[in-house]
Formats: structure tokens, sequence, C-alpha cells
């Protein structure tokens, strides 16, 4: 394949332009440990704005702000008990707090689509971190892809996804975990979970107590989280998933012990040893490799809902899930 120039190894030299690019207003994809991330400075209006339009997000769906450390995220967002906890057990890393944005604060409320809340993270990986300490402000950094397609866990797949809107691409290879950051709403009485990710229920639970989900009563409607789409990180192809074996004219999407008979010519297995954590690294880069026009569809193999099982499945209903007519 052609080099794309776009695509920068992350070097000091690389960093240094991103920042530069950054406090032009301009856009810079950047690797995370989740996927690879869509950055902009979260304090111009005319930098969110150029996410909205890269992405082709619709505007009702709110951005996570990202910071070098905790404190930042204190200037902008008020902290209680529960986030405090949080903020010390799991960040850096894959955690995202929506919690009730500080008046005054830098960060204007089209980040967060108008609402009062704002969703924070310290993300863990290396070159995100040099990159906001060396910025210095909150950066806004939604996945590097059109908005509903798969996110991108390769600096290759932002720059097929979004070839004309980015002009830089930080490159560090592949993103660790592979699906997008635990969301977790403190901005009420209730805390409530609005996406699955890599930080687990359990570990939650387990350092702040009972977490409510959002189809439960007391994870109310009212504050459903903005964006969560039934249709999400789609594939062209429909999915067909808890499949024992493909039918004729699908790929398969393994997970565990391989069905007999299947060739590796339209088969990848999530993770042989049924690993989950392994299977959530692979499974964006898996369903773009099957996304092929010569198969009908992919089946998807059952996978256990437990651990990051949870967030995998949770991506997967959304891939599967019936697509507005036409995007
Ligand atoms: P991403 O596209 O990975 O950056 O994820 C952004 C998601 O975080 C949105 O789709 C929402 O589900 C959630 N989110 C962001 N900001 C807020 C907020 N202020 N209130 C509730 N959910 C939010
Ligand atoms: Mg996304």
């Amino acid at each position: 394949m052609p080099q794309d120039r776009r695509i920068l190894k992350a070097t000091p030299h690389a960093l240094a332009r991103s920042v530069r690019q950054l406090r032009r207003g301009g856009l810079v994809a950047l690797p995370t440990e989740t996927v690879y991330g869509l950055g902009g400075d979260a304090t111009r209006r005319a930098a969110v704005a150029r996410i909205y339009a890269a992405k082709g997000r619709p505007a009702f769906n709110p951005l996570i702000v990202h910071v070098a450390a905790v404190e930042a995220a204190r200037a902008i967002a008020r902290f209680d008990a529960r986030a405090r906890v949080l903020a010390a057990r799991f960040w850096p890393g894959p955690l995202t707090l929506v919690l009730g944005r500080r008046p005054g604060s830098r960060v204007p409320r089209v980040v967060a689509a108008g609402r009062e809340t704002l969703a924070i993270r310290v993300p863990a990986h290396p070159v995100a971190r040099r990159l906001l300490q060396a910025f210095g402000r909150p950066v806004v950094a939604p996945s590097a892809n059109r908005s509903g397609k798969v996110s991108p866990t390769t600096a290759r797949h932002v720059a097929i996804g979004l070839a004309k809107y980015v002009p830089l691409i930080l490159d560090a290879g592949r993103a660790d975990v592979g699906v997008e950051s635990t969301v977790v709403d403190l901005s009420g009485r209730v805390a409530v979970l609005l996406r699955p990710g890599a930080v687990t229920r359990e570990q939650l639970e387990q350092a702040i107590g009972p977490i409510a989900s959002l189809d439960d009563e007391a994870g109310d409607s009212a504050r459903a989280s903005p964006g969560r789409l039934a249709s999400h990180y789609a594939p062209t192809l429909p999915l067909r998933l808890g499949a024992g074996a493909p039918r004729d004219d699908e790929a398969f999407l393994a997970f565990g012990p391989a069905p007999p008979g299947v060739g590796a010519d339209r088969m990848i297995n999530l993770s042989a040893t049924g690993d989950l954590v392994e299977a959530a690294a692979r499974l964006f880069d898996a369903l773009r490799a099957l996304d092929r026009r010569q198969f009908s569809g992919i089946a998807v193999a059952p996978i256990p809902d437990h651990g990051i099982g949870a967030a995998i499945n949770d991506r997967l209903r959304r891939a599967a899930a019936p697509r507005p007519a036409r995007r």
C-alpha cells in the first residue's frame, strides 16, 4: 500500500506539529488506549464545530473532553465523593465520568450538546498524555471515524474513514483496549452506566456501590445518554449474532474453538483461547476485515457477557441493529 503522508509516527517532532495544529484550532487524530480519537481544542467553538462536521455527527450527540490530569478535570467539572474515588482508582484509564459542568468553565456548552454536564476522561496512552500535557488545554476527542461507522483502532483505519477531513494522524500502532471508554453518569443521585467498556461494572460497583443501567427505572430515561443510537459501529454487511456456525455465504467471526470446516478465507477468531480482553482488542479490525461484498453477512459466535464481554456485546448489538434508511 502506498505511504500515506498524513500518517506520522508519534515522534517528538510530530507531537510538536500536532500541538501547533491544535493551537490554530485545527484537528489531529491521536492514539488513545481505547480507539483512535479525532482531537480538537475543547475551548474553541470553531474546533468543536469542525469535529462535528468531520464526523458527520448529529448535533445532539455530546463529546468527551480529555485532560492530562485530574486537577485539570476539577477546573472544569464538579467532583463529588464518588467522582473522587473513581478518578483516583481508574485515571489515567478507559473510564469517562459525566459530571456537573463548573459555571464559568472555559469549555463551551456546545461540547456537551447544550447540556449542563461534561463527560471527562484522563487517557492512559503515553502519546495522548504527552500531547495533552504539551497542549495544556482540554481536548475533545471522539472516535476518529464518520458517525455511525466502525471505530478506528489503527492510524490506517482513520486515514481510510476520514480521508479528507484530517490533515495529521499520529501513529502509535494498534490501540490496546479496542473498544471505547466505559461511561458513567454521576451528575445525579444515582450513578448510571451509560456505556460498558474496559473498566467493568463489577470494578465500578466495588469502588462506589450499586450502579444503575440505562434500562433500569433508576437510570431514568431523562438522563438517557444522548448519542446512544441503536445503530452504530456498523459495517456494511448485516450481522447475525449468537451463531454457532456460518451459513454457506456468510463470513464468520469466531470466539473460542472454531467450528470445523470453515476456511481461514472467511473466518477471523477474536480469541481462540476465549480471552475476552484479546477479543475486544481485535473486534473492530475484524469487523472491517470481514466486511466484504463477496459475503451476504457476518455470523458472530456467542460472546460471554461478563467483564469486557459486556462491552463487546453492546457494540455487536448496535452493529447488528436495523440501520436508518440512508446515512
Ligand atoms: P465518543 O463518541 O466515544 O466520544 O462517546 C461520546 C459518548 O459519551 C456519547 O455518545 C454519549 O453517550 C456520552 N456522553 C458524552 N458527553 C455526555 C454528557 N454530557 N452526558 C451524557 N453522556 C455523554
Ligand atoms: Mg464514536
